[in-house]
């Protein structure tokens, strides 16, 4: 893939300053007022050959500068039907948009980038353009399937496993999935979310020692300023039996440019730091998002990724394969494959459970193990995270575990009998 190269004027523009930590120091029961530090200077971005002529011809007016800013991203991403058919004009695509849709329409201009429009099959467009599907109501689909509403001790914040809580950061994300598991509260812009509620979630988590994995997402935290970014993990890396802080984001794929070197200095001083990035399918491997995880991969940061098993958009065993594959080469493990949750009107992207199993025979064996995701199904009503994994085990004979290989040719294994 061709790069368009910055000029020396834009490397100049680069910001090489490297501010200290803010001090932020929160009284626990009042509201928070964080003050922006002032304004940093563009980091240097790279443009893919395809994205820069979607821009050029979508977009003439914009700037290489401005496209690469994330902030004119996010204040520029497409939030109707009628913007995709007036900007993108030639489009053959027939959206069927409910009136009163639960989840808005947002895209990044970038993220749309990767969009064929002309294509109604098109698997990013597929994932991000509602449908008429989503008012069809099936069996089993609930607004909350996981039932984490019923696991908080404060607003916003999960707390369902013994060692670990889910920050609920923000109900705000840089673009809406349609298959979101998490729709019944993003992007409802409720009083009681945001920064306004983190105090709280921090009071909790300095209460409860047996806490030490903190899960920072949402909606999509990475959404924040950094100075607010800065703030939060400041908070939880003050709390002693904090160990780990792990972040769940999706906008190094739908907002790579985000990933600034200011970003990037900020994250790095809170280790141990990990985090999953949530991918969908080849088309979003990009030059693009290959340096969002080359900059957080040199900043020491594991970065692991979590897909969604998705109808006619990747439950193909090629497609799948491709991806994890590709992610690898971007420095990123495949982590988890989710089976689709069942939320509402959700039956036009699930797929049976015998396909994700096929996907994973394909895998396991035929590839590298570290491309091998765990498949797993989020258990409807709270259970937790249930691996499913193709059947190897064919049973016992004479003291004898008799397994298969995953080109199908049987093996015994001697058990050891010895407890
Ligand atoms: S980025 Fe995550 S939280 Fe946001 S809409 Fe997509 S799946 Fe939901």
């Amino acid at each position: 893939m061709e790069i368009i190269q910055v000029t020396a004027e834009t490397m100049a523009e680069m910001n090489e300053s490297d501010e200290p930590p803010l001090d932020l120091t929160l009284e626990p029961s009042e509201p928070i007022e964080i003050t922006p530090p002032p304004k940093r200077k563009r980091d240097l971005f790279p443009i893919s050959q395809a994205t820069n002529e979607f821009r050029k011809k979508y977009y003439p007016e914009v700037s290489l500068t401005q496209w690469n800013d994330w902030h004119w991203q996010i204040s520029h991403a497409i939030h109707s039907i009628e913007e995709i058919n007036s900007r993108f004009s030639g489009s053959s695509v027939q959206i069927n948009l409910r009136d009163n849709s639960q989840l808005p329409l947002r895209i990044t201009p970038y993220y749309a980038s990767l969009i064929n429009f002309e294509d109604s099959l098109d698997p990013i467009g597929l994932s991000m353009l509602p449908s008429v599907n989503e008012l069809v109501r099936h069996h089993g689909e609930q607004s909350d399937p996981l039932a984490e509403e019923h696991d908080m001790p404060v607003e916003g914040l999960v707390h369902r496993y013994p060692d670990r809580v889910l920050l609920l950061s923000t109900d705000s994300c840089a673009a809406y999935c349609r298959y979101c598991t998490r729709s019944h509260i993003v992007a409802k812009h409720r009083p009681n979310a945001g920064i306004q509620i983190w105090h709280k979630a921090i009071h909790y988590i300095a209460q409860h020692p047996e806490v030490r994995d903190v899960l920072v997402s949402g909606g999509d935290f990475l959404t924040y300023e950094d100075h607010q970014i800065e703030y939060l993990l400041s908070e939880l890396r003050n709390i002693p039996h904090v160990e780990i802080i792990r972040i769940g984001t999706k906008v190094p794929v739908v907002l790579p440019q985000r990933i600034t070197n200011s970003l990037v200095r900020i994250l790095k001083r809170y280790h141990p730091l990990f985090m999953s990035i949530h991918f969908t399918h080849p088309k979003e491997l990009t030059q693009e998002v290959k340096q969002a995880c080359e900059q957080l991969a040199n900043a020491g940061i594991p970065l692991g990724s979590q897909t969604v098993l998705l109808r006619n958009i990747n439950d193909n065993p090629d497609v799948m394969k491709q991806l994890f594959q590709k992610l690898l080469t971007f420095r990123v493990r495949p982590y988890y494959l989710y089976q689709c949750d069942p939320i509402l009107g959700s039956e036009h992207f699930r797929t049976p459970v015998s396909k994700g199993l096929e996907i994973i025979e394909n895998l396991r064996g035929h590839t590298s193990g570290y491309a091998v995701p765990h498949y797993v199904i989020d258990a409807p009503g709270g259970g937790g995270k249930i691996p499913l994994i193709p059947n190897y085990f064919l049973g016992t004979d004479s003291g004898d575990i008799v397994l298969r290989n995953y080109e199908n040719n049987t093996y015994r294994y001697p058990d050891c009998v010895t407890e």
